[in-house]
């Protein structure tokens, strides 16, 4: 049997990586030492793994800022604004393609980013024009290679196969079937794995995630000629499939000649079987037992059994062991984690420990279970107590959720009985302007947040200072001329942390980094147990900036879905039940704001798209309970408390019915990047409600003139009536300076006075 890894997270413990690169691009250090860090973590890593007994360790899964963007390069696919003349792409190139920029080269637009798959992580997507030639431009692969041998570490290389490659490849200029390029890709496929069997590998990983999504029938085709194709390279090919299951492309996955495939058995639990029954007999099957994508450890006795009834159909030789995916997405050890406690700590497990498990699940299964009895024993206990922890478990919470009637899903009146009574309390004029929530955070807000945290600030200092804060937004609102006003978030680090430290069932790490694009990490909190609020979370801040103006002031939450997205999520209920117990959490919320005079609450579903599953037959199971839980936490509010939310992209056209049913009295979302795709989403749905196309794109510094904003608006007039019209940014502040926030608000202000003439 073999136990073998599927990639390792590479930014380092303590995040070494991201804080050499950032010295790099700042100029304090040079290539040699980024280079030779870089080294050292893999070194460091691969150690890590053979150490932990693994027989093949990954290779290639190594990356500088992006492994997409690394095959670019291998293939030599860089876009004409970078000038590149052939020969070995170098960093700065590298960097300038990632981020526009670098220490030597001229700036350019740097290439697009997007989510791999549906994880958080964002790649660099390849940008390919017709009749795009593919030559090597990068030996850095090879050079890792050796590096690995000198070391003697059993090495096992991982590409992205050609197809998924291809699949979130974007076509630039004339629109072309990017299939057309693929005989031209498959030839250096072809060069690479020469190479590599040249190495000496005898393994290739090839990622090929495309398979667990529906898949146009041109592309399945593509897949076999691809793989036959393939077929002669002098390797043997390990192709790689994760988060999801096979399902309808299981029998061409199971068919393709390559000599072993392996399957998510944590996302597609339910596929052994039928994998079992498909997999032909020269090949060797990897199991993904170990959860790549969440925190939890591994019920040992259930993955062994698992293995045990796959090694009794395929025999012991033919099975190998591993991570359902690579272990990036989650953080790279458990063992700096000394403030958490001790019962919390044994239901965990990060990159380094998921190692260790899917070593003792190859022992057990070559040894028996007696040879790792004391590491199983440990697992059923961590089992048992999560199964039974009252921290897990609260009644309370239960029984509320059980409670729920679809009368609570529900506003009182629809929408067009609302909407007379809010404008009449909350007297808002024609175009009315408001912002996103948050306002520029200072490094003196930063500093107090941060001294109160370690305890240097009393929390009477810091509330006075948040205080002024709060007022000093609050004035300046009121100067610029906006309608509706925010208190400005400046007690806010994160949206999702803010709330997550103030639930019940939310644990906080020290060190539980994930990378989500180049050198930026993100901490996401773990949803362990039962949410509750055991006491009100944001009405003082609100309130006391309410008191201050006569403007409506709004009420800002974090919605549930986007709560739940942006962390680990407990793995021993439904996701759909987590994020009810988080939406009734938040009904407390709204409903003590209201109770406190709040005219307006936003809640924020940032987060909502990307949640969306992988296949879209299951669209529309997650929107139904997705919109169900928004409804949940907004719904208890009498007809004049005006509800908004808000969304951070502008794709909108497939899930606007949903968004539509979260009956938000006003949505304000991202569009001022793309006019277009806007008008596009309500060309064929009219959205009911009201809505703020934002005119500002806050991810620029550039300044928007009034009439740039004037003239989107009246784009937006064109397909939405006017009275339903919001003027607002497309998103928070908090990034920007008051330099560049001040001017850009006066001009906003000044755009809704101009559309407002013109409608008289
Ligand atoms: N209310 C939040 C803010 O203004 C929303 C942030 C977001 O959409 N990502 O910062
Ligand atoms: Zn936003």
């Amino acid at each position: 049997m073999i136990a073998h890894n599927l990639g390792f997270p590479r930014i380092g413990a303590n995040r070494e990586l991201k804080f050499a690169l950032e010295r790099y691009w700042r100029g304090e250090i040079g290539r040699d030492e980024l280079e030779s860090l870089g080294r050292e973590l893999r070194e460091r890593h691969w150690r890590l793994q053979r150490d932990a007994g693994l027989d093949l360790v990954p290779v290639g899964d190594f990356s500088l800022y992006d492994q997409v963007l690394d095959h670019s390069a291998l293939f030599g696919v860089v876009p004409e604004r970078f000038g590149w003349q052939g020969g070995e792409i170098d960093l700065d190139l590298y960097f300038r393609m990632a981020r526009g920029r670098a220490p030597s080269g001229e700036p350019a637009a740097a290439c697009e980013m997007t989510k791999w798959f549906d994880t958080n992580y964002h790649y660099l997507v390849p940008e390919l024009k017709a009749g795009q030639q593919f030559r090597l431009g990068s030996g850095r692969l090879f050079e890792q290679v050796e590096e690995a041998k000198v070391l003697d570490i059993p090495f096992k290389p991982v590409l992205i196969g050609p197809l998924t490659w291809l699949w979130i490849a974007k076509e630039k200029g004339e629109p072309f079937d990017r299939l057309a390029l693929l005989d031209g890709l498959l030839e250096v496929y072809g060069e690479v794995l020469e190479r590599l069997a040249g190495q000496g590998a005898e393994w290739v990983q090839l990622d090929e995630p495309a398979l667990v999504q529906e898949l146009p029938a041109a592309w399945k085709q593509a897949f076999e000629s691809a793989y036959n194709r393939l077929q002669s390279a002098p390797v043997k090919i390990l192709l790689t499939t994760y988060f999801g299951a096979l399902e309808e492309n299981l029998s061409l996955a199971a068919r393709l000649p390559t000599a072993g495939l392996h399957v998510d058995l944590v996302r597609g639990a339910g596929q052994l079987p039928a994998v079992l029954d498909q997999l032909p007999p020269y090949k060797v099957l990897s199991l993904g037992v170990v959860d790549g994508r969440n925190v939890w450890r591994t019920d040992l006795d259930a993955a062994m059994e698992t293995l045990t009834v796959a090694a009794e159909r395929i025999g012991r030789e033919r099975l190998w062991v591993a991570p359902s995916c690579s272990l990036l997405h989650v953080p790279v050890d458990l063992e700096l984690e000394r403030e958490l406690d001790g019962e919390l700590l044994g239901w965990l497990a990060f990159a380094t420990q998921k190692l260790h498990e899917v070593d003792l699940l190859k022992r057990a299964l070559e040894q028996g279970p007696q040879a790792v009895e004391d590491e199983l024993a440990r697992s059923r206990r961590a089992a048992e107590s999560r199964r039974n922890s009252k921290r897990i478990h609260r009644p309370g919470v239960a029984e509320r959720l059980a409670a729920v009637t679809e009368e609570m899903l529900q506003r009182r009146s629809p929408y067009a009985e609302r909407r007379p009574l809010q404008r009449a309390r909350l007297e808002l004029p024609l175009f009315p302007t408001t912002t996103i929530g948050s306002f520029p955070q200072t490094a003196e807000i930063r500093k107090a947040r941060r001294g109160y945290k370690a305890g240097g600030l009393s929390r009477e200092a810091y509330v006075e200072r948040m205080r002024e804060e709060i007022a000093q937004v609050v004035k300046k609102q009121e100067e610029y001329g906006l309608d509706m006003l925010v208190h400005g978030e400046p007690e806010r680090n994160d949206m999702v942390e803010y709330f997550g430290e103030q639930l019940e069932g939310f644990a906080f790490t020290r060190f539980g980094w994930v990378q989500s694009y180049g050198s930026r990490c993100v901490k996401p909190p773990i949803i362990y147990g039962d949410v509750s609020r055991p006491a009100p979370m944001t009405v003082e801040w609100i309130t006391w900036a309410q008191s201050l103006t006569d403007k409506p002031v709004k009420g800002m939450l974090t919605g549930p879905v986007t709560l739940l997205n942006w962390s680990f999520v407990r793995d021993d209920q439904p996701r759909a039940e987590t994020c009810a117990q988080i939406a009734l959490a938040l009904r407390d919320e709204v409903l003590d704001l209201e109770a406190a005079g709040i005219r307006a609450i936003q809640i924020d579903e940032a987060a909502l798209r990307e949640g969306l599953p992988l296949r879209r037959g299951r669209w529309r199971e997650y929107l139904e309970w997705a919109v169900r839980a928004f409804r949940l936490a907004a719904s208890g509010v009498r007809d004049e408390t005006q509800v908004h939310t808000h969304m951070c992209y502008s794709e909108f056209n497939d899930i606007l019915p949903a968004i539509a049913e979260m009956d938000a009295d006003v949505i304000t979302i991202e569009t001022s990047r793309s006019q277009m795709e806007l008008l596009d989403a309500f060309e064929h749905f009219e959205y009911p409600n009201e809505i703020g196309p934002g005119v500002y794109d806050i991810h620029s510094p550039n300044l928007p003139t009034v009439e740039e904003m004037v003239q989107l608006m009246r784009l937006a007039a064109g397909r939405i009536p006017a009275e339903r019209l919001w003027v607002n940014p497309d998103c928070g502040l908090k990034t920007r300076s008051w330099e560049e926030v001040e001017p850009a608000l006066r001009n906003l202000v000044e755009a809704a006075r101009v559309l407002r003439e013109s409608h008289l």
